[in-house]
């Protein structure tokens, strides 16, 4: 149980000197996923000790900072932000070199888990939304021999994107103009979370996949975040606007008309993975009431277990 900040931890933070409350915020009015507007507040601040709250919907479940800085703020704190801030929490140097090895595992244990699918499928094309430094898409490149875009609104990162030879774009996916193009394969690695609009991304992205073309997609699963530190503060973080489960992410993926072919819980418990290909949109589809239920109940039962900060 972790309720209060260490103080070492609470030092390095406020050493960075983010002015978190002096950036532009905007209230979300209406659940991204289902639309409802009974938005129930959980909390009062992140895991950096941020005031920033969140929200669940009533409806459905989905929970998310409400509310959450702007696309300019959030651009501003990617550049030159992130990275630091994760580094201050965690205590050690986190940056667009560091994070390449972890990046490499990774890399290597995705690209087992959509083998059976792409291997030898004869696609051609990818994009890699949220790439990164490329090191993602660089190993589904070459084990795959597809031809790589990478998306990502880090400049220090898209720099090292390119080393790697890929084509890369410096910007969001929700606000790129593709002109048309399509792609075989799209990759959401880790990014899904760090999205403003992940309906409007989804849906974007069925518009982006050929006809025979899979989707990778991976969450960080919220309860086993809240679960893991007995603490739904400390599973909310300003980096996230989105703390999905899997049936908030079942639902998202069915809205959007995909379907799941092959799903795994990753070595690491936290993460969950989601390869799909394109289906007939299901636009009404929701996580089961009963497990709304369950969820409601499991966040306030930590909560209450846990006392106060
Ligand atoms: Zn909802």
């Amino acid at each position: 149980m972790q309720t209060t900040i260490p103080s070492d931890r609470r030092q390095r933070i406020d050493a960075l000197g983010y002015d978190y409350t002096g950036q532009p915020r905007e209230l979300v009015m209406t659940c991204n996923l289902c639309g409802a507007n009974v938005l129930v507040t959980i909390t009062h601040r992140d895991r950096y000790g941020f005031p920033a709250q969140a929200s669940a919907c009533a409806r459905c479940g989905l929970t998310f900072l409400n509310p959450r800085m702007t696309a300019a703020a959030y651009g501003r704190f990617y550049d030159g932000v992130y990275r630091p801030l994760v580094s201050a929490f965690h205590g050690r140097l986190i940056d667009a070199r560091t994070i390449q090895a972890e990046q490499r595992e990774y890399a290597a244990d995705r690209v087992e888990f959509v083998r059976p699918f792409i291997g030898g499928s004869g696609l051609t094309t990818m994009l890699d939304i949220g790439g990164s430094t490329g090191v993602v898409a660089n190993h589904f490149a070459r084990a795959f021999a597809l031809t790589g875009t990478l998306i990502d609104p880090a400049p220090l990162e898209v720099q090292e994107a390119r080393a790697f030879g890929l084509e890369t774009i410096t910007g969001l996916v929700e606000e790129h103009d593709f002109a048309g193009r399509r792609f075989d394969v799209v990759l959401i690695c880790q990014t899904v979370d760090h999205l403003l609009d992940v309906a409007g991304t989804l849906k974007r992205v069925r518009e982006l996949l050929t006809p025979n073309g899979y989707v990778f997609i991976d969450i960080v699963d919220f309860r086993a975040a809240y679960l893991r530190n007995w603490s739904v503060e400390d599973a909310t973080k300003i980096d996230h606007p989105y703390y999905l489960t899997q049936d908030t992410m079942i639902a998202y993926l069915r809205r959007a008309g995909f379907e799941g072919m092959r799903v795994a819980y990753a070595a690491d418990h936290l993460h969950v993975s989601y390869l799909c290909r394109p289906t007939q949109p299901a636009p009404q589809a929701l996580p089961d009431p009963a497990s709304v239920a369950d969820l409601f109940r499991e966040i306030r039962y930590v909560q209450n277990a846990s006392g106060s900060r």
